[in-house]
Protein backbone atom coordinates (compact mmCIF):
# COMPACT_ATOMS: atom_id res chain seq x y z
CA UNK A 1 0.00 0.00 0.00
CA UNK A 2 1.24 3.76 -1.03
CA UNK A 3 0.90 6.47 1.57
CA UNK A 4 -0.02 9.81 0.12
CA UNK A 5 2.75 11.47 0.51
CA UNK A 6 2.87 15.72 1.51
CA UNK A 7 5.62 18.12 0.81
CA UNK A 8 6.38 21.20 1.99
CA UNK A 9 7.64 24.55 -0.79
CA UNK A 10 8.58 27.64 0.82
CA UNK A 11 11.56 30.76 0.71
CA UNK A 12 14.44 29.95 2.35
CA UNK A 13 13.66 30.83 6.25
CA UNK A 14 10.25 30.37 5.66
CA UNK A 15 10.11 27.71 8.77
CA UNK A 16 9.70 24.75 6.48
CA UNK A 17 11.97 22.29 8.95
CA UNK A 18 10.11 23.84 11.70
CA UNK A 19 6.84 22.71 10.42
CA UNK A 20 8.65 19.46 9.73
CA UNK A 21 9.96 18.55 12.26
CA UNK A 22 6.39 19.52 14.25
CA UNK A 23 4.59 16.83 11.85
CA UNK A 24 6.93 14.10 12.22
CA UNK A 25 7.09 15.02 15.97
CA UNK A 26 11.11 14.21 16.37
CA UNK A 27 13.52 16.67 16.19
CA UNK A 28 15.79 15.13 13.13
CA UNK A 29 16.39 17.94 11.05
CA UNK A 30 18.54 20.50 11.52
CA UNK A 31 16.79 24.37 12.85
CA UNK A 32 18.97 27.12 13.04
CA UNK A 33 19.07 31.05 12.21
CA UNK A 34 21.01 30.72 8.91
CA UNK A 35 19.09 30.16 5.52
CA UNK A 36 19.92 26.99 3.63
CA UNK A 37 21.44 25.21 6.70
CA UNK A 38 21.81 21.40 5.78
CA UNK A 39 19.40 19.18 6.67
CA UNK A 40 19.33 15.56 7.58
CA UNK A 41 16.51 13.78 7.16
CA UNK A 42 14.24 15.44 4.61
CA UNK A 43 11.47 12.78 4.23
CA UNK A 44 9.37 10.99 6.88
CA UNK A 45 6.49 9.58 8.37
CA UNK A 46 3.71 11.47 9.70
CA UNK A 47 0.95 10.97 11.19
CA UNK A 48 -2.87 13.08 11.75
CA UNK A 49 -5.86 11.28 13.50
CA UNK A 50 -6.21 8.13 11.61
CA UNK A 51 -3.79 9.23 8.28
CA UNK A 52 -0.28 7.89 7.76
CA UNK A 53 1.45 9.71 5.07
CA UNK A 54 4.85 10.59 4.10
CA UNK A 55 6.08 14.27 4.55
CA UNK A 56 8.53 15.94 2.15
CA UNK A 57 10.70 18.85 2.98
CA UNK A 58 12.38 20.03 -0.09
CA UNK A 59 13.97 22.92 1.52
CA UNK A 60 16.45 20.00 2.50
CA UNK A 61 17.23 19.06 -1.01
CA UNK A 62 20.58 21.11 -1.53
CA UNK A 63 20.84 21.90 -5.18
CA UNK A 64 23.65 23.76 -5.27
CA UNK A 65 24.60 27.58 -5.71
CA UNK A 66 22.04 28.26 -7.89
CA UNK A 67 19.91 31.63 -7.70
CA UNK A 68 17.71 31.76 -5.65
CA UNK A 69 15.16 31.11 -8.23
CA UNK A 70 16.41 28.71 -9.65
CA UNK A 71 16.50 26.94 -6.37
CA UNK A 72 12.58 27.63 -5.67
CA UNK A 73 12.28 26.43 -9.02
CA UNK A 74 13.14 23.38 -8.78
CA UNK A 75 12.00 22.28 -5.43
CA UNK A 76 8.05 22.94 -6.76
CA UNK A 77 9.09 20.80 -9.42
CA UNK A 78 9.94 18.01 -6.57
CA UNK A 79 6.84 18.77 -4.81
CA UNK A 80 5.19 18.50 -8.09
CA UNK A 81 6.76 15.11 -8.89
CA UNK A 82 6.62 13.35 -5.54
CA UNK A 83 3.99 14.90 -4.00
CA UNK A 84 -0.12 14.09 -3.75
CA UNK A 85 -0.48 17.37 -1.70
CA UNK A 86 1.59 20.66 -1.29
CA UNK A 87 2.12 22.95 0.93
CA UNK A 88 3.20 26.44 -0.25
CA UNK A 89 4.61 27.83 2.72
CA UNK A 90 5.06 31.64 3.35
CA UNK A 91 6.47 34.05 6.17
CA UNK A 92 3.55 36.27 6.93
CA UNK A 93 5.68 38.98 8.44
CA UNK A 94 7.22 39.23 4.81
CA UNK A 95 4.03 39.18 2.86
CA UNK A 96 4.27 37.85 -0.47
CA UNK A 97 7.20 38.30 -2.49
CA UNK A 98 8.48 37.80 -5.87
CA UNK A 99 10.21 34.31 -5.39
CA UNK A 100 6.28 33.35 -3.63
CA UNK A 101 5.10 34.40 -6.88
CA UNK A 102 6.75 32.64 -8.97
CA UNK A 103 6.38 29.81 -7.12
CA UNK A 104 2.98 30.23 -7.30
CA UNK A 105 2.98 30.53 -11.05
CA UNK A 106 4.53 26.84 -11.13
CA UNK A 107 2.21 24.96 -8.13
CA UNK A 108 -0.50 26.55 -10.62
CA UNK A 109 -0.03 24.94 -13.78
CA UNK A 110 0.50 21.43 -12.01
CA UNK A 111 -2.82 21.29 -10.68
CA UNK A 112 -1.84 19.48 -7.55
CA UNK A 113 -3.79 20.41 -4.87
CA UNK A 114 -2.44 23.36 -2.74
CA UNK A 115 -2.88 24.31 0.99
CA UNK A 116 -1.23 27.85 1.75
CA UNK A 117 -0.11 28.39 5.18
CA UNK A 118 1.27 31.42 6.46
CA UNK A 119 3.62 30.77 9.22
CA UNK A 120 4.69 33.16 11.84
CA UNK A 121 1.71 34.01 12.71
CA UNK A 122 2.59 33.97 16.68
CA UNK A 123 -0.19 35.90 17.63
CA UNK A 124 -3.79 35.79 17.27
CA UNK A 125 -4.06 39.53 15.73
CA UNK A 126 -1.83 38.95 13.59
CA UNK A 127 -4.71 36.59 11.86
CA UNK A 128 -5.97 40.17 10.30
CA UNK A 129 -2.90 40.18 8.11
CA UNK A 130 -4.27 37.01 6.44
CA UNK A 131 -6.48 37.99 3.30
CA UNK A 132 -3.52 39.16 1.00
CA UNK A 133 -2.83 35.23 0.93
CA UNK A 134 -6.12 34.76 -0.82
CA UNK A 135 -4.91 36.63 -4.09
CA UNK A 136 -2.26 33.42 -4.71
CA UNK A 137 -5.28 31.49 -5.77
CA UNK A 138 -5.29 28.52 -3.53
CA UNK A 139 -8.15 29.34 -1.91
CA UNK A 140 -8.31 29.61 2.48
CA UNK A 141 -5.06 30.72 3.64
CA UNK A 142 -3.95 28.84 7.21
CA UNK A 143 -2.65 30.87 9.65
CA UNK A 144 -0.26 29.22 11.88
CA UNK A 145 2.91 29.22 13.79
CA UNK A 146 5.46 26.52 13.67
CA UNK A 147 7.59 27.78 16.76
CA UNK A 148 4.35 28.05 18.70
CA UNK A 149 2.39 24.96 17.14
CA UNK A 150 -0.58 27.33 16.82
CA UNK A 151 -3.03 26.53 13.74
CA UNK A 152 -1.56 22.93 12.61
CA UNK A 153 -4.88 20.92 13.32
CA UNK A 154 -6.87 23.51 10.64
CA UNK A 155 -3.78 23.07 8.25
CA UNK A 156 -3.51 19.24 8.19
CA UNK A 157 -7.50 19.17 8.18
CA UNK A 158 -7.26 20.59 4.88
CA UNK A 159 -4.15 18.69 3.61
CA UNK A 160 -5.81 15.45 4.49
CA UNK A 161 -8.95 16.75 2.34
CA UNK A 162 -6.86 16.59 -0.38
CA UNK A 163 -5.46 12.87 -0.10
CA UNK A 164 -6.49 10.90 -3.65
CA UNK A 165 -9.94 8.43 -2.83
CA UNK A 166 -7.28 5.99 -3.14
CA UNK A 167 -4.04 6.96 -1.87
CA UNK A 168 -3.46 3.58 -1.26
CA UNK A 169 -2.94 1.97 -4.82
CA UNK A 170 -3.85 -1.35 -4.48
CA UNK A 171 -1.05 -4.08 -4.09
CA UNK A 172 -2.10 -7.78 -4.25
CA UNK A 173 -1.14 -10.42 -1.75
CA UNK A 174 0.90 -13.00 -4.30
CA UNK A 175 2.21 -10.32 -6.08
CA UNK A 176 6.20 -9.60 -5.03
CA UNK A 177 6.98 -6.24 -5.22
CA UNK A 178 10.24 -5.13 -5.49
CA UNK A 179 13.00 -1.99 -6.06
CA UNK A 180 16.34 -2.00 -6.88
CA UNK A 181 18.48 0.96 -4.78
CA UNK A 182 22.18 1.89 -5.26
CA UNK A 183 24.06 5.22 -5.83
CA UNK A 184 23.69 6.54 -9.26
CA UNK A 185 25.47 4.45 -12.49
CA UNK A 186 25.76 0.98 -10.31
CA UNK A 187 23.67 -0.25 -13.33
CA UNK A 188 19.74 0.11 -11.94
CA UNK A 189 18.40 0.91 -15.09
CA UNK A 190 20.12 -1.51 -17.28
CA UNK A 191 19.20 -4.27 -15.03
CA UNK A 192 15.74 -3.93 -15.25
CA UNK A 193 15.77 -3.65 -18.90
CA UNK A 194 17.74 -6.86 -19.18
CA UNK A 195 15.41 -8.73 -16.84
CA UNK A 196 12.23 -7.20 -18.89
CA UNK A 197 14.21 -9.16 -21.73
CA UNK A 198 15.16 -12.06 -20.23
CA UNK A 199 13.31 -14.84 -22.33
CA UNK A 200 11.14 -16.01 -19.22
CA UNK A 201 9.98 -12.90 -18.95
CA UNK A 202 7.20 -11.92 -19.88
CA UNK A 203 6.04 -8.13 -19.11
CA UNK A 204 2.17 -7.62 -18.26
CA UNK A 205 -0.77 -6.19 -16.40
CA UNK A 206 -2.40 -7.45 -13.61
CA UNK A 207 -6.03 -7.44 -13.71
CA UNK A 208 -8.47 -5.91 -10.78
CA UNK A 209 -5.67 -3.57 -9.48
CA UNK A 210 -5.32 0.38 -9.23
CA UNK A 211 -1.90 0.83 -11.10
CA UNK A 212 0.90 3.47 -10.14
CA UNK A 213 2.31 4.99 -13.52
CA UNK A 214 5.89 4.31 -12.78
CA UNK A 215 5.44 0.64 -12.09
CA UNK A 216 5.95 -2.13 -14.66
CA UNK A 217 4.72 -5.23 -13.99
CA UNK A 218 5.65 -8.93 -15.01
CA UNK A 219 5.63 -12.60 -15.06
CA UNK A 220 7.59 -15.35 -14.57
CA UNK A 221 6.76 -18.94 -14.00
CA UNK A 222 3.44 -17.67 -13.55
CA UNK A 223 4.51 -15.94 -10.45
CA UNK A 224 3.80 -12.00 -10.98
CA UNK A 225 6.11 -9.01 -9.83
CA UNK A 226 5.92 -5.24 -9.59
CA UNK A 227 9.15 -3.60 -10.07
CA UNK A 228 8.79 -0.14 -8.48
CA UNK A 229 10.77 2.71 -9.96
CA UNK A 230 13.41 4.01 -7.89
CA UNK A 231 15.60 7.74 -8.96
CA UNK A 232 17.83 6.97 -11.92
CA UNK A 233 15.41 4.49 -13.51
CA UNK A 234 13.77 7.02 -15.49
CA UNK A 235 15.71 9.67 -15.66
CA UNK A 236 14.29 12.47 -17.42
CA UNK A 237 17.09 15.41 -16.85
CA UNK A 238 16.26 17.63 -14.01
CA UNK A 239 19.22 18.72 -12.40
CA UNK A 240 17.88 17.72 -8.63
CA UNK A 241 17.68 13.88 -9.53
CA UNK A 242 21.85 14.27 -9.37
CA UNK A 243 21.39 15.15 -5.99
CA UNK A 244 21.97 12.50 -3.02
CA UNK A 245 19.27 13.65 -0.64
CA UNK A 246 16.69 13.31 -3.91
CA UNK A 247 17.67 9.78 -4.69
CA UNK A 248 17.71 8.70 -1.14
CA UNK A 249 14.27 10.20 -0.46
CA UNK A 250 12.90 8.00 -4.32
CA UNK A 251 14.68 5.05 -2.38
CA UNK A 252 12.96 5.60 0.84
CA UNK A 253 9.61 5.80 -1.07
CA UNK A 254 10.44 2.84 -3.08
CA UNK A 255 11.67 0.79 -0.01
CA UNK A 256 8.44 1.44 1.61
CA UNK A 257 6.27 -0.70 -1.26
CA UNK A 258 8.57 -3.12 -1.63
CA UNK A 259 8.59 -6.64 -0.10
CA UNK A 260 12.51 -7.28 -1.03
CA UNK A 261 14.79 -4.95 -2.35
CA UNK A 262 17.56 -5.27 -4.66
CA UNK A 263 20.66 -3.38 -3.27
CA UNK A 264 23.36 -3.07 -6.10
CA UNK A 265 26.88 -2.75 -5.71
CA UNK A 266 29.26 -1.86 -8.48
CA UNK A 267 31.69 -4.44 -9.09
CA UNK A 268 34.00 -2.32 -11.07
CA UNK A 269 34.64 0.69 -9.02
CA UNK A 270 33.98 -1.30 -5.82
CA UNK A 271 32.00 -0.72 -2.43
CA UNK A 272 31.68 2.92 -1.38
CA UNK A 273 30.09 4.56 2.09
CA UNK A 274 27.39 5.63 0.07
CA UNK A 275 26.64 1.89 -0.86
CA UNK A 276 26.31 0.44 3.23
CA UNK A 277 24.27 3.66 4.05
CA UNK A 278 21.54 3.13 1.36
CA UNK A 279 21.25 -0.72 2.02
CA UNK A 280 20.75 0.36 5.82
CA UNK A 281 17.78 2.01 4.91
CA UNK A 282 16.30 -1.07 3.48
CA UNK A 283 17.66 -2.91 6.58
CA UNK A 284 15.96 -0.86 9.03
CA UNK A 285 12.63 -0.61 6.84
CA UNK A 286 12.45 -4.75 7.90
CA UNK A 287 12.29 -5.50 3.90
CA UNK A 288 13.79 -8.65 2.77
CA UNK A 289 17.47 -7.70 0.63
CA UNK A 290 19.49 -9.35 -2.31
CA UNK A 291 22.67 -7.59 -2.47
CA UNK A 292 23.54 -7.87 -6.11
CA UNK A 293 26.98 -7.48 -7.71
CA UNK A 294 26.37 -5.85 -10.93
CA UNK A 295 29.37 -5.45 -13.58
CA UNK A 296 30.49 -8.47 -12.87
CA UNK A 297 31.79 -8.84 -16.48
CA UNK A 298 34.35 -6.07 -15.71
CA UNK A 299 36.00 -8.66 -13.34
CA UNK A 300 38.91 -10.92 -13.85
CA UNK A 301 37.51 -13.72 -13.11
CA UNK A 302 39.05 -17.04 -11.61
CA UNK A 303 37.85 -19.58 -9.12
CA UNK A 304 38.84 -17.66 -6.52
CA UNK A 305 37.49 -13.89 -7.46
CA UNK A 306 33.89 -14.38 -6.57
CA UNK A 307 34.98 -16.04 -2.80
CA UNK A 308 36.84 -13.21 -2.22
CA UNK A 309 34.93 -10.80 -3.36
CA UNK A 310 32.14 -12.05 -1.17
CA UNK A 311 33.85 -11.59 1.84
CA UNK A 312 34.48 -8.53 1.15
CA UNK A 313 30.78 -7.72 0.63
CA UNK A 314 30.05 -9.78 3.73
CA UNK A 315 32.70 -7.89 5.73
CA UNK A 316 31.39 -4.37 4.74
CA UNK A 317 27.65 -5.11 4.92
CA UNK A 318 28.02 -7.23 8.63
CA UNK A 319 23.76 -6.09 9.49
CA UNK A 320 22.91 -7.83 6.24
CA UNK A 321 24.25 -10.97 6.74
CA UNK A 322 21.22 -12.67 6.44
CA UNK A 323 20.82 -11.25 2.20
CA UNK A 324 21.87 -13.39 -0.31
CA UNK A 325 24.89 -12.40 -2.79
CA UNK A 326 23.64 -12.38 -6.60
CA UNK A 327 26.90 -12.16 -8.90
CA UNK A 328 25.70 -11.11 -12.73
CA UNK A 329 25.93 -8.65 -15.28
CA UNK A 330 23.34 -6.50 -16.52
CA UNK A 331 25.48 -5.68 -19.75
CA UNK A 332 26.09 -9.15 -20.65
CA UNK A 333 23.52 -10.95 -18.88
CA UNK A 334 25.39 -13.14 -17.49
CA UNK A 335 24.55 -15.09 -14.92
CA UNK A 336 21.51 -13.02 -14.97
CA UNK A 337 18.68 -15.84 -14.62
CA UNK A 338 19.71 -16.18 -10.98
CA UNK A 339 18.21 -13.09 -10.01
CA UNK A 340 14.31 -13.85 -10.05
CA UNK A 341 14.42 -16.64 -8.36
CA UNK A 342 16.81 -15.28 -5.57
CA UNK A 343 14.16 -12.65 -5.38
CA UNK A 344 11.08 -15.64 -5.10
CA UNK A 345 13.24 -17.41 -2.41
CA UNK A 346 13.69 -14.59 -0.15
CA UNK A 347 9.79 -13.06 -0.61
CA UNK A 348 8.37 -16.38 0.60
CA UNK A 349 10.66 -16.64 3.43
CA UNK A 350 10.01 -12.99 4.51
CA UNK A 351 5.97 -14.46 4.62
CA UNK A 352 6.75 -17.25 6.18
CA UNK A 353 5.16 -18.65 9.22
CA UNK A 354 5.83 -20.71 11.92
CA UNK A 355 4.09 -23.66 14.16
CA UNK A 356 4.35 -22.27 17.34
CA UNK A 357 4.87 -26.25 18.08
CA UNK A 358 7.31 -26.49 15.82
CA UNK A 359 8.77 -23.74 16.79
CA UNK A 360 8.61 -24.19 20.57
CA UNK A 361 10.70 -27.81 19.80
CA UNK A 362 13.97 -25.73 18.10
CA UNK A 363 13.87 -23.28 20.99
CA UNK A 364 13.66 -25.57 23.57
CA UNK A 365 15.82 -28.22 21.90
CA UNK A 366 18.58 -24.61 21.11
CA UNK A 367 18.22 -24.25 25.21
CA UNK A 368 19.12 -27.48 25.92
CA UNK A 369 22.23 -27.03 24.09
CA UNK A 370 23.01 -24.02 25.15
CA UNK A 371 21.49 -22.95 28.74
CA UNK A 372 20.11 -19.90 29.57
CA UNK A 373 22.58 -17.67 31.13
CA UNK A 374 22.48 -15.96 34.89
CA UNK A 375 22.68 -12.94 35.54
CA UNK A 376 23.45 -12.23 39.13
CA UNK A 377 22.32 -15.12 40.17
CA UNK A 378 18.97 -15.13 38.73
CA UNK A 379 18.34 -17.23 35.36
CA UNK A 380 16.48 -16.63 32.61
CA UNK A 381 13.59 -18.88 32.00
CA UNK A 382 12.22 -19.49 28.32
CA UNK A 383 8.54 -20.42 28.87
CA UNK A 384 7.68 -20.12 24.63
CA UNK A 385 7.54 -18.42 22.06
CA UNK A 386 5.07 -17.67 18.96
CA UNK A 387 5.58 -15.71 16.10
CA UNK A 388 3.26 -12.60 16.02
CA UNK A 389 4.00 -10.79 12.51
CA UNK A 390 5.13 -11.57 9.08
CA UNK A 391 7.10 -9.40 6.49
CA UNK A 392 9.47 -9.32 8.23
CA UNK A 393 8.90 -12.34 10.75
CA UNK A 394 8.77 -11.43 14.07
CA UNK A 395 8.92 -13.33 17.29
CA UNK A 396 7.60 -13.21 21.08
CA UNK A 397 9.40 -15.08 23.30
CA UNK A 398 7.97 -15.46 26.73
CA UNK A 399 10.61 -15.28 29.38
CA UNK A 400 10.13 -14.66 33.30
CA UNK A 401 12.62 -11.53 33.21
CA UNK A 402 13.44 -9.75 30.03
CA UNK A 403 16.10 -8.22 31.26
CA UNK A 404 18.26 -11.41 31.87
CA UNK A 405 17.77 -12.32 27.95
CA UNK A 406 20.92 -10.90 26.68
CA UNK A 407 22.19 -9.49 23.05
CA UNK A 408 24.23 -12.86 22.16
CA UNK A 409 21.35 -14.67 23.60
CA UNK A 410 18.96 -13.49 21.57
CA UNK A 411 21.30 -13.92 18.62
CA UNK A 412 21.77 -17.29 19.46
CA UNK A 413 18.02 -18.13 19.04
CA UNK A 414 18.02 -16.35 16.27
CA UNK A 415 20.89 -18.57 15.05
CA UNK A 416 19.03 -21.48 15.83
CA UNK A 417 15.72 -20.44 14.28
CA UNK A 418 17.97 -19.38 10.97
CA UNK A 419 19.01 -22.88 11.19
CA UNK A 420 15.86 -24.68 11.75
CA UNK A 421 13.73 -22.86 9.18
CA UNK A 422 15.78 -21.46 6.54
CA UNK A 423 15.28 -17.67 6.64
CA UNK A 424 17.78 -16.68 3.90
CA UNK A 425 16.99 -12.81 2.67
CA UNK A 426 15.00 -11.86 5.57
CA UNK A 427 16.23 -10.03 8.66
CA UNK A 428 13.61 -11.42 11.91
CA UNK A 429 12.69 -9.97 14.76
CA UNK A 430 12.59 -11.60 18.13
CA UNK A 431 11.32 -9.63 21.56
CA UNK A 432 11.43 -10.66 25.06
CA UNK A 433 8.31 -10.57 26.82
CA UNK A 434 7.66 -10.94 30.58
CA UNK A 435 5.13 -13.88 31.66
CA UNK A 436 5.35 -15.21 34.79
P1 LIG B 1 13.32 26.92 6.45
O1 LIG B 1 14.58 27.48 5.89
O2 LIG B 1 12.12 27.31 5.63
O3 LIG B 1 13.36 25.45 6.70
O4 LIG B 1 13.08 27.64 7.85
P2 LIG B 1 13.42 27.13 9.34
O5 LIG B 1 12.45 26.12 9.80
O6 LIG B 1 14.87 26.81 9.40
O7 LIG B 1 13.10 28.47 10.16
C1 LIG B 1 13.76 29.69 9.90
C2 LIG B 1 13.70 30.56 11.14
O8 LIG B 1 12.34 30.95 11.41
C3 LIG B 1 14.20 29.87 12.40
O9 LIG B 1 14.91 30.81 13.14
C4 LIG B 1 12.93 29.48 13.12
O10 LIG B 1 13.11 29.42 14.50
C5 LIG B 1 12.00 30.61 12.74
N1 LIG B 1 10.58 30.24 12.80
C6 LIG B 1 10.01 29.12 12.29
N2 LIG B 1 8.69 29.11 12.54
C7 LIG B 1 8.41 30.25 13.23
C8 LIG B 1 7.21 30.81 13.79
O11 LIG B 1 6.11 30.26 13.69
N3 LIG B 1 7.32 32.01 14.41
C9 LIG B 1 8.50 32.66 14.53
N4 LIG B 1 8.51 33.81 15.16
N5 LIG B 1 9.65 32.15 14.03
C10 LIG B 1 9.62 30.97 13.39
P1 LIG C 1 21.74 3.67 -12.93
O1 LIG C 1 22.11 5.12 -12.81
O2 LIG C 1 21.97 2.94 -11.65
O3 LIG C 1 20.37 3.42 -13.48
O4 LIG C 1 22.80 3.03 -13.95
P2 LIG C 1 22.66 2.73 -15.52
O5 LIG C 1 21.81 1.53 -15.76
O6 LIG C 1 22.29 3.98 -16.23
O7 LIG C 1 24.15 2.31 -15.88
C1 LIG C 1 25.24 3.19 -15.72
C2 LIG C 1 26.36 2.80 -16.65
O8 LIG C 1 26.87 1.52 -16.31
C3 LIG C 1 25.92 2.71 -18.10
O9 LIG C 1 26.94 3.23 -18.91
C4 LIG C 1 25.75 1.21 -18.33
O10 LIG C 1 25.96 0.85 -19.67
C5 LIG C 1 26.82 0.64 -17.43
N1 LIG C 1 26.49 -0.72 -16.99
C6 LIG C 1 25.32 -1.11 -16.39
N2 LIG C 1 25.38 -2.44 -16.10
C7 LIG C 1 26.59 -2.88 -16.51
C8 LIG C 1 27.25 -4.16 -16.49
O11 LIG C 1 26.73 -5.18 -16.03
N3 LIG C 1 28.51 -4.21 -17.01
C9 LIG C 1 29.13 -3.12 -17.52
N4 LIG C 1 30.35 -3.28 -17.99
N5 LIG C 1 28.54 -1.91 -17.56
C10 LIG C 1 27.30 -1.78 -17.07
Amino acid sequence: MRKSVVAIVGRPNVGKSTIFNRLVGERISIVEDIPGVTRDRIYAQAEWLTSTFNLIDTGGIEIGDEPLLVQMRQQAEVAIDEADVIVFLLNGREGITAADEEVAKLLFKSNKPVVVAVNKMDNPEMREEIYEYYSLGFGEPYPISGSHGLGLGDLLDAVVGYFPEISDVETKEDTIYFSLIGRPNVGKSSLVNSMLNEERVIVSEIEGTTREATDTYLKRDDQDYVIIDTAGMRKRGKVYETTEKYSVLRALKAIERSDVVLVLIDAETGIREQDKKIAGYAHEAGRAVILVVNKWDTVETNEKTMKEFETKVRSHFLFLDYAPIVFLSAKTKKRLHTLIPAIKVASENHAKRIQTNVLNDVIMDAIAMNPTPTVKGKRLKVLYATQVAVKPPSFVVFVNNPELMHFSYERFLENKIRDAFGFVGTPIKIFARSRQ
